[in-house]
């Protein structure tokens, strides 16, 4: 026990942003510093994602705390995932209980979303209490920070993907229709594409051929930019943030949608919000979960200490 404590206490802290795409790790000193960074597909299998867990908690001696950042919502009550849409073999996992089957691991879990929204409120230049994040990746995620809190309720963190933002629209992930994922996400711009031309393209590729202004690949991101701004402006609307971040993968090519998102924006919010609700990207780009997980195995070690 005293070897563990130990550990707790001045162990590295290793974190896992678990994607339905990829899987971001970083490894940080007790200090803070992020001694290194990788990615790579998200295993195949539940079995498969346990394996690269505890190999990398293996090969990195003396890991005090291990933090996963979830796509998908969980009971804080037990720990249970309870759903997620776009990596559904972990639905219904208790992984914290399973890593510690395999292995004596301190394993804490937050939804990836949140702990994006953690890391903006530690690592962000100018601090601001109240702020809404919002991630763009294989799906949409979002965090909501109040006085530098986690908005969130003993059922779970709340799910802004899967808010409605066209009736009987598009089918979900989730298995629902119309939800802001369907149209604001990498899923949702390959769909968008698809409807456009007949043909499915990787978002990559759609990325690289808007760069040089191909006419469907543009189209696809005016298109996804006008359906964020929408989403964005229910947020606005319903929760007065005083800023709204985005992140994720799709925020670092923010300059091929961005304009629209803005004029969306505020074609739809209460007029007396207009510029004063700010829209921004992520200084922490797709590196804000990592950052959270940082800081919030560091406020489980004040606790125990
Ligand atoms: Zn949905």
């Amino acid at each position: 026990m005293v070897k563990q404590q130990t550990c707790l206490l001045t162990g590295k802290i290793l974190v896992f942003d678990i994607g339905g795409t990829n899987i971001k790790y970083g490894l940080f000193s007790n200090k803070g510093r992020l001694l290194k960074t990788g990615e790579e597909e998200t295993p195949k299998s539940y079995n498969n994602l346990l394996l690269f867990i505890l190999d990398n908690v293996i090969s990195n001696h003396n890991i005090g705390y291990v933090v996963l950042g979830i796509p998908g919502t969980i009971s804080y009550a037990n720990h249970k995932i309870i759903f997620a849409p776009n990596l559904k073999y972990l639905t219904n996992k208790y992984i914290v209980r399973d890593l510690n089957k395999k292995g004596n691991i301190h394993c804490l879990i937050e939804n990836d979303a949140n702990l994006a929204g953690i890391g903006e409120y530690y690592y962000k230049k100018e601090r601001v209490k109240n702020f809404a994040l919002v991630t763009l990746g294989t799906g949409v995620g979002g965090a909501l920070i109040n006085n530098g809190k986690i908005f969130t309720s003993k059922i779970s963190s709340f799910e802004l993907g899967h808010m409605k933002i066209v009736k009987d629209g598009r089918l979900c992930g989730c298995g629902k229709f119309g939800c802001f994922e369907a149209y604001a996400s990498k899923i949702g711009l390959e769909n968008t594409y698809s409807e456009l031309t007949g043909e499915f393209l990787p978002v990559n590729d759609i990325i690289s051929k808007a760069r040089v202004m191909e006419k469907y690949s543009t189209k696809s991101f005016q298109i996804f930019g006008s359906y964020l701004g929408l989403g964005l402006s229910n947020i606005a609307n319903l929760l007065t943030p005083e800023e709204i971040i985005l992140s994720g993968g799709l925020s670092e090519v923010a300059d091929l949608f961005f304009d629209t998102t803005i004029q969306t924006f505020n074609d739809n919010i209460y007029p007396s919000f207009i510029n004063k609700i700010k829209l921004s990207i992520s200084q922490l780009k797709n590196r804000a979960a990592l950052f959270g997980g940082y800081s919030l195995a560091k406020v489980s070690q004040q606790r125990q200490s």
